[in-house]
């Protein structure tokens, strides 16, 4: 490395840990030896007793201490799971209810699937068998629509509570209702050392069960100036790490799968260049999409001689633990939803994490050595510009699924639901105007025959009504492809780097007219009539499994239908008819092509089509899309192009026509929340 090339680190705080024990010998354990190695074990008996005398129990213990894998396996040793009885254990993430499981599986010596299982949205690995559920948080939110009394289940243990998501939040004020009335049912709240004095008060002062740390000293190191571009700094900060220092393997923090996809090329290809005059570096991916037999490559001992770089999103913070870790490379950065009540958009936005979360990336250097954590940010910003906590969700999120799953609980008084943090009023209030306007409540607040019904889907609102409104306008059958291929969106183009022209070209070829939807359905379509060809997904840079997976949601989706008792039609070529049953549903999100750019249609907020999509060379006057992402723009991702009566005829309750029409030698209104006052 040049010298001018370095990143520039200056020492400073220590991350001190507690009474590190001698180092380990690094000799192959067995699975019950490791298990009795892990810092919950000599605590077993007493969490078991904690357990027996308290019905709330909350937990708190270092990231890696053991609570997610062993707590669930303790109970079912002590016959928790008795008489049918299951246990739950709801993680904020996908991956780590995946990960999670299939470890305990391995340790429990079964099949994934059998005693032990997971269930994530439109994945379902268990069995009449399984007694160890792992499930999203967002899942068991589901279960209270069949169950709501959970009565099947023996103990809920709600991990990772710290993370504080929406449904987690949600999950604690459900929970705490029916454990009053279910005296038998125990509930566990585990955390990682943050926010438990919380958790015990809102659960009318549980007792704290805390699992001492284990943790070697870390010492912090700041660069000295701050970091321009933090996805170069971090290729750089890896390879000097990589150079410079001992054996030890490297952990780095990204936002999300396209910067990790970058930062693994960007590393691939300097080592390349390098050649043999380094020893090897692996360089390995984890974030939510990626497939599950690569995540597990993570977990595997690193080779001797060798360096492991994982290059993560927040999943590694405090979700799972990946043993060897002495490096920690933290950019300070993380992807948020955002919320905006005043134009109720979401979205994505990536945003300097908080003091909390920073300190416990740092911790996961200290796990099996002393480590080292590089902050890719001044010692002066971490204590000046990041956050002490991370705002809890449930206060920057749209609320619209939220309510309807509440309201379909038949809890009507959302002001008073018991919550830990309640939710902005304002969002509340537009959360109710937006499934008024989407004809799942009546103007009484109360739940319509469509509601019930978007309430049967587990998506958001939106695209719930679009797959609804498929029926009337008699394309089932397509609207359900495109929504299955919206929820791999981003993952259905290959574009390899050293072919990226081939692979633009045939993300041209798949063009339709009428935008990124209709491209996705026409993908989906021809792969089918390929009969699901490798070759062709190989030919044609589409990611194979992807679509497989579209294939597998799409199925469940149309299970669902059969539920709500819709049946499947087609509108054959016409696709303007699957055009208008997305704008029923994405009447919401519409902008408008004027002098300077587009604006959303009801707020007059300025946004840009993303360069990926089929219309960004098109630009055509109003658009719909599917999702907005803030990066150095607001960028509209998935892009339709619609006509402006549609609106008219979709959503008479939200539209007026004045709003839509064209004249472009007009002025456009100022003021922008008149329309909805207008309202009423
Ligand atoms: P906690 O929930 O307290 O953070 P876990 O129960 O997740 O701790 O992890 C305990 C240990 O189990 C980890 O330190 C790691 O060694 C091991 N472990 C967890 N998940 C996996 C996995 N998927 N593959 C291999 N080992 C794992
Ligand atoms: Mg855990």
């Amino acid at each position: 490395l040049e010298e001018e090339e370095m990143v520039q680190f200056v020492s400073a705080a220590r991350l001190e840990g507690r009474a590190p024990p001698p180092v380990g010998t690094r000799r192959r354990q067995s699975l019950q030896d490791a298990r009795r190695a892990l810092p919950i074990f000599p605590f077993r008996e007493e969490l078991l007793a904690a357990v027996g005398q308290h019905q709330v129990l909350v937990i708190e213990g270092e990231t890696g201490s053991g609570k997610t894998t062993q707590i669930p396996q303790y109970l079912h040793e002590e016959g928790y799971t008795r008489a049918g009885m299951k246990i739950g254990v709801t993680q904020p993430r996908r991956v780590a209810a995946m990960s999670v499981a299939a470890r305990v599986a391995v340790e429990m010596g079964t099949k994934l699937g059998n005693e032990v299982g997971y269930s994530i949205r439109f994945e379902d690995c268990t069995s009449e068998r399984t007694v160890l559920k792992y499930m999203t948080d967002g899942m068991l939110l589901r279960e209270f629509l069949t169950e709501p009394d959970l009565a099947s289940y023996s103990v809920i243990m709600v991990d990772e509570a710290h993370e504080r998501t929406l449904h987690t939040d949600v999950l604690f004020g459900l929970i705490k209702d029916i454990a009053r009335f279910r005296p038998q049912l125990k509930v566990l709240v585990a955390s990682a050392t943050m926010d438990t004095e919380r958790f015990s008060a809102f659960f009318d002062h549980a007792p704290v069960f805390r699992i001492p740390g284990r943790r070697f000293p870390v010492d912090i190191y700041y660069t000295k100036a701050p970091e321009a571009d933090y996805l170069e700094a971090c290729v750089v900060s890896v390879l000097q790490i990589h150079v410079t220092q001992p054996p030890g393997d490297i952990l780095v923090f990204l936002t999300g799968q396209e910067e990790i996809e970058a930062c693994v090329e960007l590393l691939q290809e300097r080592c390349r260049r390098l050649g043999s005059r380094l020893p090897e570096l692996l360089v390995l991916p984890i974030y939510a999409n990626l497939p599950s037999e690569l995540q597990a490559r993570i977990f595997q001992p690193t080779p001797p001689g060798a360096r492991k770089v994982v290059v993560a999103t927040n999943i590694a913070e405090t979700s799972v633990t990946i043993d060897g870790i002495v490096y920690v490379l933290d950019p300070g950065f993380c992807k948020q939803k955002s919320y905006s009540a005043r134009t109720g958009m979401e979205s994505l936005v990536v945003t300097p994490c908080s003091r909390a979360s920073a300190n416990q990336r740092a911790g996961r250097a200290g796990r099996v050595a002393p480590g080292k954590c590089f902050r890719l940010y001044t010692a002066w910003a971490f204590q000046h510009e990041l956050e002490e906590t991370a705002v809890p969700e449930i206060q920057r999120a749209d609320l619209g699924a939220l309510v309807l799953l509440l309201k379909s609980l038949g809890i009507n008084d959302l002001i008073h639901f018991d919550f830990l943090d309640p939710p902005p009023h304002e969002t509340l209030v537009l959360a109710l105007e937006q499934l008024y306007a989407l004809g799942a409540l009546n103007h009484l607040g109360e739940l319509t025959t469509l509601g019930r019904r978007m309430a049967e889907l587990p998506v958001e609102p939106m695209l719930a009504k679009m797959i609804l409104a498929s029926e009337q306008y008699g394309c089932t059958e397509e609207v359900l492809t495109v929504a299955a291929m919206l929820s791999v969106n981003n993952a259905v183009f290959y574009r390899p780097k050293d072919k990226v022209l081939h692979a633009d070209s045939a993300r041209v070829a798949f063009g339709v007219p009428g935008g990124d939807h209709l491209v996705l359905l026409n993908v989906y379509n021809q792969w089918v009539a390929s009969g699901h060809s490798l070759q062709w997904c190989y030919e044609h840079f589409v990611q194979a499994r992807s679509l497989r997976r579209a294939r597998d949601v799409r199925e469940q989706l149309q299970g669902l239908m059969e539920r709500v008792e819709i049946a499947p039609s087609s509108c054959g070529g016409n696709l303007d008819l699957v055009r208008k049953a997305i704008t029923a549903g994405f009447f919401y999100h519409t902008a408008r092509l004027a002098r300077g750019g587009y604006r959303t249609v009801k707020h007059q907020q300025p946004v840009f089509i993303h360069p990926n999509s089929a219309l960004f060379a098109l630009q055509p006057r109003w658009v719909l899309y599917h999702e907005l992402v803030c990066t150095s723009k607001e960028f509209m991702r998935q892009v339709l192009e619609i006509d402006s009566s549609w609106l008219l005829e979709v959503a008479p309750h939200y539209y007026q026509a004045k709003e839509l029409e064209d004249g472009s030698g007009r002025k456009m209104p100022k003021k922008a929340g008149k329309s909805r006052e207008e309202l009423g």
